[in-house]
């Protein structure tokens, strides 16, 4: 046997081994993926023997403010390929980052999401209203890149990123590159820019940052993407509301079976479903396509029908497929809608492609139309199983969207796709979005408050479901909202048979349409107030699922009247009460 001797000398050895002696985990891995990146840089240039020294001091800190995870997978994504580049580099949450270092900085990129009306996710509000008010300091030594997530559907695209971005090239920072706005279906456009910005970034001259580099590592892997999703078997599809009801909620068992797919309470299964195929019909037959005409669109060729059926979003418009329509047709009376605010919003709503290309005539061709179309997303829904009580499977709780407008019945894409187009036995394409931001509290023993309404209840089935399968007990108290109760009262049978078991300890309902004046979760609330707020008091979380239009807003004005009357708050301290639970996270929303 021979022993390999250390190329390192004793002076070299002692420094690492008392460097390493008090390093803690995440740092251990930062340092290894650091020698690596050195290792990766060093590889065709350098004989294998010679240590080489780093080739570059270059720092750079990425600092993400992410509400589904998908910024955090982002940053770590980044950070992994410029490490392969030699350079140092952080991940840091923006509310974990100290305003007060801006000033030393000399390389950031910022990698940041928008939700519903333009509003940063929970844990950029602080640095966000920091950035964009007046106590932000000047920052022309700063180099920067943002990247911003967001979904087209949403009139405030991008809103979060673009203020970051405005507020930085305001306060005299250089972008590295110009910003980079991205809707939900990403994968691709970002790997380049990833590319795109290492390569920019690695040969720029080096500068090095006085402020200390924060580590935090972030390891993202899974097989089953979005791009690449897994094949899931529909084990079962149960109608959950009753025959009087005028909701159509269904729960859906999907099997995982040999996908190695793991997700937490919390967590989010994306489905990449396909589009009614009347609509895509109507659609064919009203422009006087042909059905098997080859169209070129971001994934490939395809026959005009395929396309239309799997690839492109039809069930509903945005801004920017209405903006392009009108460039490609020139249709002069969409020109005024275009132009004005109010009408376009006013248009969006209610209105398919069908509708588009009814009420606007234009002479495209079927490329023309691929053209102006935007990808079709995924749809996400809150799990509503734990995989420490159903195994390899996933549950979900859809409530079917279903209207009519101009005479015409019309339907979610993705809602109508689990009603009508798949039945027990069928595949469905999934992949996991993971969801840091909604998770159970670490402490089994702290207590939970569930607010919940409609199928807002389905990430509490979830929670409720891993509390019982690990036998943990602490206390849990389900605020429950639907229409009726004869009806619409989802899981009733459930929720029964964890209150016997001890599982949960309290349940309040309020079913809205039973009598004469709507009566809501909030009021619940309200009328446990003293309660709630001693739970609070013991160290309880809230958690909040449901509509975020309205809902999420209702309910939050309620918790802050609840501070007021029981903890003598004003309506100030109130607001920073409830800004100082979220920012600990023990107040978590999971609302679109
Ligand atoms: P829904 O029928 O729209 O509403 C459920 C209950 O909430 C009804 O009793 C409704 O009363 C009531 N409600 C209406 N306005 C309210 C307000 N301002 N405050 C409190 N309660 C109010 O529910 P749904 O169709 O099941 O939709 C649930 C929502 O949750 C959707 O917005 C969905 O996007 C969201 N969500 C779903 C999931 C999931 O995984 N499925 C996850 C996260 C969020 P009335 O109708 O009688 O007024």
């Amino acid at each position: 046997m021979s022993i390999q001797l250390s190329p390192l000398n004793d002076q070299q050895l002692n420094a690492l081994a008392s460097l390493a002696g008090g390093l803690n985990r995440e740092q251990l891995l930062w340092i290894n993926g650091y020698f690596q990146g050195l290792l990766a840089a060093t590889a065709t240039s350098q004989p294998a023997i010679v240590a080489a020294a780093p080739k570059s001091t270059k720092q750079l800190k990425i600092l993400y403010g992410t509400h589904t995870g998908r910024s955090k997978t982002l940053a770590g994504k980044l950070a992994s390929t410029l490490a392969g580049k030699g350079i140092e580099v952080a991940t840091i949450a923006l509310d974990e980052y100290k305003t007060r270092q801006l000033n030393a900085e000399t390389n950031l990129v910022f990698i940041v999401s928008t939700h519903g009306e333009g509003e940063p996710p929970a844990m950029a509000e602080d640095f966000h209203s920091f950035i964009t008010g007046k106590r932000a300091p000047q920052l022309s030594n700063l180099n920067y890149s943002v990247v911003a997530l967001g979904d087209k559907s949403y009139k405030l695209f991008c809103k979060t990123g673009i203020d970051i971005d405005q507020s930085l090239a305001r306060l005299g920072a250089k972008s590295i590159l110009p910003i980079l706005t991205l809707d939900v279906d990403f994968d691709e456009e970002a790997d380049r820019w990833i590319n795109e910005f290492t390569n920019v970034f690695a040969d720029q001259p080096s500068v090095s940052s006085s402020a200390g580099i924060v580590q935090n590592t972030i390891s993202v892997s899974s097989v089953y993407t979005r791009k690449n999703p897994f094949k899931a078997t529909v084990i079962d599809k149960v109608r959950i509301t009753g025959r009087t009801s005028d909701k159509e909620v269904y729960h859906v068992e999907l099997s995982l079976e040999g996908s190695g797919i793991t997700y937490e309470p919390g967590d989010s299964v994306g489905i990449l479903a396909n589009n009614p195929p009347q609509l895509v019909d109507a659609i064919i037959a009203h422009a006087g396509f042909d059905r098997t005409e080859l169209v070129t669109i971001k994934e490939g060729t395809f026959q005009l029908k395929e396309a239309l059926s799997e690839h492109l979003e039809i069930t509903v418009l945005n801004r920017e497929v209405i903006q392009k329509y009108q460039e490609k047709s020139g249709n002069e009376k969409l020109r005024e809608i275009v132009a004005n605010d109010q009408e376009l919003d006013k248009y969006l709503y209610g209105h398919d492609v069908l509708d588009l290309i009814e009420d606007f005539s234009a002479s495209l061709s079927a490329q023309d139309l691929a053209d102006v179309l935007r990808g079709f997303p995924a749809r996400l829904y809150s799990i509503s199983s734990s995989q420490d009580a159903v195994g390899e499977e996933v549950h979900i709780t859809v409530a079917t969207v279903r209207y009519s407008n101009k005479g015409r019945n019309r339907g979610g894409a993705c809602s109508t796709y689990l009603a009508d187009r798949i039945e027990v036995d069928s595949q469905v394409s999934v992949f996991i979005e993971k969801n840091p931001a909604f998770k159970l509290p670490e402490n089994e023993e702290t207590p939970v408050i569930l607010i919940g309404a409609g199928t807002g209840v389905a990430p509490f089935r979830s929670f409720l479901q891993h509390r019982e399968a690990n036998n943990q007990k602490g206390k849990t108290w389900l605020f429950f909202g639907e229409r009726r109760f004869n009806s619409d009262f989802l899981y009733q049978l459930e929720w029964q048979k964890l209150l016997k078991d001890g599982y949960l300890e309290k349940i309040d309902v309020a079913f809205s349409r039973d009598q004469e004046e709507k009566i809501y979760v909030q009021n619940r609330l309200i009328e446990r107030q003293k309660e709630v707020f001693e739970w609070l008091d013991n160290g309880a979380n809230i958690y909040l699922c449901g509509d975020m239009k309205q809902m999420a807003r209702d309910v939050q004005e309620s918790l802050l009247r609840i501070f007021e009357n029981q903890g003598g708050m004003t309506p100030e301290k109130a607001l920073e009460y409830l800004k100082t639970l979220k920012k600990e996270k023990r107040f978590q929303l999971d609302v679109y």
